[in-house]
């Protein structure tokens, strides 16, 4: 086999565009529902969350002693729409993938704390897929190179066929994920076909599976266990954020499918935001701390971020587009 040359090869990478990105973590916090009568979680303002610990009242200060005040990047109140939390989490992660970067979204947070409300929505409130895929055909529309476009809809179509109350019934054991990868390959020079600029991104969407199974055995100590009622996947991947946030040497992404699949919006080349969901219930105040706590860890998480642009002769950019492809099904086996 021949060996690259040096200079004047095929495939040479554009100057590298990297910056260290730290993982956006948002904190959503749904309506008290009409049978649930006192609240324990608020948002103080657009960064801050006070948990009341009404077990702990100090009598002497005539306060809670243990009321406690967590930051993030963003809090979306009780009224918060659907609009707004796609506008400030995504809208940007969507522009951004179609310039080649990767980035991935996920819904964290216990059963009924308003996961799928936020990620899929229903027709008169639709949620992040949907607004996401939206934008990202509405931007291709006007793109020149048709057979790219074809690919996407292709996989856009498919993912539009998830029926919401299906994904309802199984969402506190499974994760529902969407990918969609934009890929153009343009000619770098209008007058020379021959030789091609290739970029590519890669968006993951993510309603994770209820989190209040995978907490509950982190309480009690206990080693992953497994069985039909804990989330195995759920698990490592909080295993892994622990290990992230402690800035371990070593990480094991090897535990389930998520974190295989996860392991490049945890630790690699994207850019990851991170949206807990609570609610101001006081019925559910452990899973809220929980869960707050979990993206409190999750802060501290940092990415080192690069464009995927390739300026590759036209058949190495067909043969990209293979490459890309088995990737994918290694990824899925
Ligand atoms: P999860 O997916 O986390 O189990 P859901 O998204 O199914 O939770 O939400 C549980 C219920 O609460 C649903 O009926 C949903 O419509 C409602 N809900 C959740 N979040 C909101 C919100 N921000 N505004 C209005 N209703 C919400
Ligand atoms: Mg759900």
């Amino acid at each position: 086999p021949e060996t690259p040359s040096s200079s004047g090869s095929d495939t040479s990478i554009r100057p590298p565009m990297s910056a260290e990105e730290r993982l956006m973590v948002a904190v959503r916090i749904r309506p008290l529902k009409p049978d649930e009568t006192t609240r324990a979680l608020y948002a103080v303002d657009k960064k801050h969350i006070i948990l009341e610990d009404t077990d702990k009242f100090d009598v002497t200060r005539q306060k809670r002693a243990l009321d406690k005040r967590y930051s993030f990047d963003v809090v979306f109140g009780e009224n918060s729409t659907q609009e707004e939390v796609y506008e400030v989490t995504t809208s940007r992660l969507v522009k951004d993938v179609l310039n080649g970067y990767n980035a991935t979204v996920f819904a964290y947070g216990p059963t009924g704390a308003g996961k799928t409300h936020t990620m899929v929505g229903d027709p008169n409130q639709p949620g992040i897929m949907v607004r996401a895929l939206n934008d990202l055909f509405e931007a291709v529309k006007d793109k020149e190179d048709e057979y790219s476009v074809m690919q996407l809809l292709q996989k856009g179509n498919k993912a539009r066929t998830i029926e919401p109350t299906a994904m309802n019934r199984t969402s506190s054991r499974s994760h529902a994920l969407l990918s969609v990868t934009v890929r153009h390959s343009v000619p770098v020079d209008k007058k020379d076909h021959l030789r091609m600029r290739v970029r590519q991104g890669r968006l993951f969407m993510i309603d994770l599976a209820g989190s209040e199974r995978a907490n509950k055995t982190k309480n009690r100590g206990k080693r992953l266990q497994e069985g039909a009622h804990i989330n195995r996947s759920l698990l490592a991947l909080g295993n892994c954020i622990n290990a992230l946030s402690g800035g371990a040497r070593y990480v094991n992404y090897r535990d389930s499918k998520l974190t295989r699949l996860l392991k490049e919006a945890l630790s690699g080349n994207c850019k990851t935001v991170m949206i807990a969901h609570v609610s101001p219930s006081i019925a559910q105040k452990d899973e809220s701390r929980n869960t707050l706590l979990y993206a409190d860890r999750a802060n501290n998480i940092t990415n080192k971020i690069e464009r995927n642009v390739l300026d590759v002769s036209y058949h190495v950019s067909q043969y990209h587009t293979v490459i890309s492809e088995l990737k994918d099904e290694i990824t899925r086996l």
